[in-house]
């Protein structure tokens, strides 16, 4: 929901828009979400088109909080870690550990299955987000790729530190998206941080932890800040320490299709999909999981055919 969009300029007379959208509550299995993208009235920030921040939640089970094998299509997944661990299994082949601090990129393309998986422990706690990143054109209908990073390169800024996690920042840039698009973790100090970025990038914060206020807006965990395009610096402020992910991109044009795990341009291409996920074709290989695969009915638009 939009709460009161206001005409907000910063020191050097950016941030044309400003709009505070709260997140909705979600589960997926038993891990509790905070959906802060899509948001109503907004698909995208750039080519980022959802963003889960899931946790901080503690598990007693050793199947913890586990999602069992799902397909995807169109999009990247950059998963990003607070607390706790993960592990996470595709139908590459790719079996990886994840860490506070450590990325795992993952290209859908035409079609791949993952599932993430607690790694064996039977009391815990995980915090994290996922965002998505809709793949254009020219590579949505490509291959599947997984790649996981560390030590990702940090930036000092004035009251804080960001840690570049996709895109260029700062003159680091560790990893590529297929999409023009930046994504970074700000880990903030009290105090004012200054934050250069792209006037051609529109940019949105989420606050993970503690609260900052930007635009003259109060922003604490479960809302998307949306910021705009045309700034060269977004600037915020820490009352105490905190944590939030800025992410941008080069806005983009065509309006996606986004149905469960897929992200597409038309129900066609989303309709294959659920038809290739049902009928256990190779589009969608097996993932070397003991988790049962995750099985959904037919799009909404097929349902109300029937
Ligand atoms: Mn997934």
């Amino acid at each position: 929901m939009a709460v009161s969009p206001q005409q907000a300029a910063g020191p050097s007379g950016g941030l044309a828009e400003f709009e505070k959208l709260e997140s909705r509550a979600a589960r997926i299995g038993k891990l509790r979400v905070r959906r802060a993208l899509p948001a109503r009235g907004r698909q995208t920030v750039g080519a980022w088109c959802f963003a889960d921040h899931f946790g901080p939640q503690s598990f007693f089970t050793e199947r913890g909080l586990s999602v069992a094998p799902h397909p995807h299509i169109g999009l990247q997944t950059v998963t990003w870690l607070f607390d706790g661990e993960m592990l996470h299994r595709d139908s590459l082949g790719s079996e990886q550990l994840i860490r506070p601090g450590e990325l795992n990129l993952m290209t859908a393309g035409i079609g791949v299955v993952h599932s993430e998986e607690n790694p064996g422990r039977s009391v815990g706690k995980l915090h994290g987000i996922q965002l998505w990143v809709a793949q254009p054109d020219a590579t949505r209908f490509g291959e599947a790729r997984f790649s996981h990073h560390g030590n990702l390169p940090k930036v000092e800024l004035s009251s804080g530190v960001a840690t570049v996690i996709v895109g260029e920042f700062g003159g680091h840039e560790p990893t590529q998206a297929d999409a023009s698009i930046v994504g970074l973790e700000l880990s903030l100090r009290p105090g004012v941080t200054t934050i250069p970025v792209a006037p051609s990038f529109e940019y949105a914060l989420i606050v993970i932890e503690g609260d900052l206020t930007a635009a003259s807006a109060h922003l604490e965990p479960g809302c998307l800040a949306y910021l705009g395009a045309g700034a060269d610096e977004i600037v915020v402020t820490a009352s105490g320490r905190t944590t939030a992910m800025l992410i941008g991109g080069a806005p983009i044009e065509a309006p996606l299709l986004m149905w469960w795990n897929f992200v597409a341009r038309s129900r066609d291409e989303v309709e294959q999909a659920w038809r290739d996920w049902i009928g256990g074709s190779l589009r969608f290989p097996h993932v070397n999981s003991a988790l049962p695969r995750i099985e959904v009915g037919p799009p909404p638009w097929l349902q109300s055919e029937h």
